[in-house]
């Protein structure tokens, strides 16, 4: 937020910053153009109101040589008729206001009219004539407010000394009508600081000056002077036809002592400058709103790819802890089945443990009864017979000790993996922990066990079990009604196939014998839990073989179980 802020406030300040370069850049450029337009017009005007004043000083000039003139100040008796009426008439063709002929003492000898000022002795001007010079002098009539440029010449006599002065008196009015309504506004000042020639009636005769309290007799124009880069502009208060703000601009006339001015309204050029600044405060508006816009977009951008990435985080976490439970679950379940295994195992041991303990104590009885023999043959010294006792005793005890030994193979837990097993012991040994059941269920079996090994992939204690448990089931199957159970192993393809066959009452739902806990067989008596082929079935598939039971046409049921050959009993096929 705060960043933001400060962008903000950067921008602004930037944009701020550009608007017032571009501003001040405009403004001294056009400033420079009406100053450049400005003083040439100032020079023009200069120049021309020189060229009307040089005309003026020559009439003064060549009158002053003119013949009668100097006649008629050599000798002052004599008529001054002829002179007045050559400077009338000169007067009216130049438009002057007076022209007279004066003596060295300043006294009036001839003029252009009757009512002349006759005071001119004293004046600066006619000391210059005096001496030979031409006297120049500009005046103002106070009482008529009129204005008048003054010339004297001197008139010389032929010897050379001055003997008279020739005063000529014009009128502004005659100069300054000329240029009168120009846009530029001119004015020619005096060294007195009062402007005496302008082409603006309001500034006539008016001091242009900082400081109020002049001379009471001045009109008074307050301005105040600032400075514009290399320009000088004067703030005005002169009334509706003079600018408010102008550029003011001099040039200096030493050929009549004055300075001339112009005042050149610089509300076009203010305004071309404002136009520039607003200008380039648009387009830097524009500009920062454009990067404003695209910044945002980024920004909306980065949040909602941001939100991607942590629901993507969350929903990796979350595949994460279920694969985790699932890995947990697929362990437990392991850990479950292997204990199933077990409890399968321990189950059908429970079943056969009648049928074992049969089969152990009937061997025990006759070792018994064979001892007792053999004591007997003893006494009577019939050492063949007794040895004949012996020896059978020995047998049973060799029988027994094979029935315990698999049954200690049968209980062992499995925790190797695969090797190869041979088909062929594996069900020798299931038979034979099974042979008590199957007798006392008054079973054949139909077995003919090949001369050579039949090797598969899988575990010899688990096959064992899945053995044991189909013949029980067979057993089961066929209770009380005798029968036969058929074993045949056959190959083809790299497997090894096993058949169990039997010829009880078959299954009575083929698709549902493999699913744990089904049985059709009362629960509690010497009869499982219905789980023998639902561990069957895991055990083989761990082998990566098959295990599937089907109604035999002829009546019975067959089981076929399918495992992979063991490539070394393969080869020694
Ligand atoms: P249990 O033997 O404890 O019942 P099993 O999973 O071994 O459990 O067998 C499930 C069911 O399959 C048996 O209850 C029985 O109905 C049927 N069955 C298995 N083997 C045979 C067979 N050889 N003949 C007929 N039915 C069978």
């Amino acid at each position: 937020m705060i960043r933001r802020a400060a962008t903000l406030a950067l921008f602004l300040s930037l944009t701020a910053l550009v608007t017032g370069g571009v501003w001040w850049r405009a403004l001294n450029d056009a400033l420079s153009r009406l100053e450049e337009r400005g003083g040439a017009d100032l020079a023009l005007a200069g120049d021309r109101l020189l060229g009307q004043l040089q005309r003026y000083r020559e009439m003064t000039v060549l009158m002053a040589r003119h013949p009668e003139m100097l006649a008629l100040t050599l000798d002052p008796a004599r008529s001054a008729e002829e002179a007045d009426r050559l400077l009338r008439n000169t007067a009216d063709m130049t438009r002057s206001d007076e022209l007279m002929l004066t003596d060295t003492q300043g006294r009036v000898i001839a003029a252009s009219g009757p009512e002349v000022d006759r005071q001119r002795a004293a004046m600066p001007y006619f000391a210059r004539a005096m001496q030979g010079a031409l006297g120049f002098h500009h005046e103002t009539d106070h009482a008529t407010g009129r204005r008048y440029f003054v010339y004297a010449a001197p008139v010389f006599a032929p010897e050379g000394p001055v003997v008279g002065a020739l005063i000529a008196r014009i009128d502004t009015e005659a100069v300054e009508v000329i240029w009168r309504g120009e846009p530029i506004i001119v004015f020619f000042t005096g060294e007195d600081g009062v402007v005496f020639v302008s082409n603006r009636d309001e500034l006539v005769l008016v001091r242009l000056d900082l400081l109020s309290g002049s001379a009471d007799k001045d009109r008074l124009l307050r301005r105040e002077e600032r400075i514009v880069g290399r320009h000088a502009v004067w703030d005005l208060d002169g009334g509706p036809h003079l600018p408010r703000r102008a550029l003011h601009l001099t040039r200096e006339l030493p050929v009549i002592e004055m300075t001339g001015e112009a005042l050149v309204d610089i509300m076009p050029a203010e305004r071309q400058a404002q136009l520039q600044a607003l200008m380039a405060a648009a387009i830097c508006l524009g500009l920062g709103a454009l990067v404003y816009a695209l910044a945002e977009r980024r920004r909306a951008l980065a949040v909602r790819l941001a939100a991607e990435a942590e629901a993507n985080a969350r929903l990796e976490g979350r595949v994460a802890e279920r694969t985790r439970e699932l890995s947990e679950a697929n362990d437990q379940l392991r850990r479950a089945q292997a204990e199933l295994v077990q409890a399968g195992k321990l189950s059908a041991l429970g079943q056969m443990s009648a049928g074992l303990s049969h089969e152990l104590n009937q061997p025990l009885m006759a070792i018994q009864s064979y001892a007792e023999n053999a004591g007997l043959f003893l006494k009577r010294e019939a050492p063949e017979r007794a040895a004949e006792n012996l020896g059978r005793i020995s047998d049973l005890a060799r029988r027994m000790g094979r029935i315990i030994k698999n049954l200690r193979a049968f209980a062992r837990q499995e925790t190797e993996g695969m090797t190869d097993v041979d088909l062929v012991l594996v069900i020798g040994a299931a038979l034979e922990l099974t042979e008590a059941r199957l007798r006392s269920a008054g079973v054949t079996v139909d077995w003919l066990p090949p001369a050579r090994p039949v090797l598969v992939r899988g575990g010899e204690v688990r096959l064992q079990q899945v053995v044991v448990n189909l013949l029980s089931n067979a057993a089961d199957a066929m209770a009380g009604g005798g029968g036969t159970i058929t074993l045949r192993t056959s190959k083809s393809g790299g497997r090894v196939r096993l058949t169990v066959a039997d010829t009880g009452a078959g299954i009575a739902e083929p698709d549902r014998i493999f699913d744990p806990f089904y049985s059709t067989k009362e629960v509690g008596a010497s009869e499982g839990m219905g789980l023998g082929l639902s561990i069957s079935y895991g055990i083989v598939q761990s082998f990566g073989g098959t295990i599937a039971g089907r109604n035999r046409e002829s009546g019975g049921a067959e089981f076929t179980v399918e495992l992979d050959a063991a490539t070394r009993g393969a080869k020694a096929a």
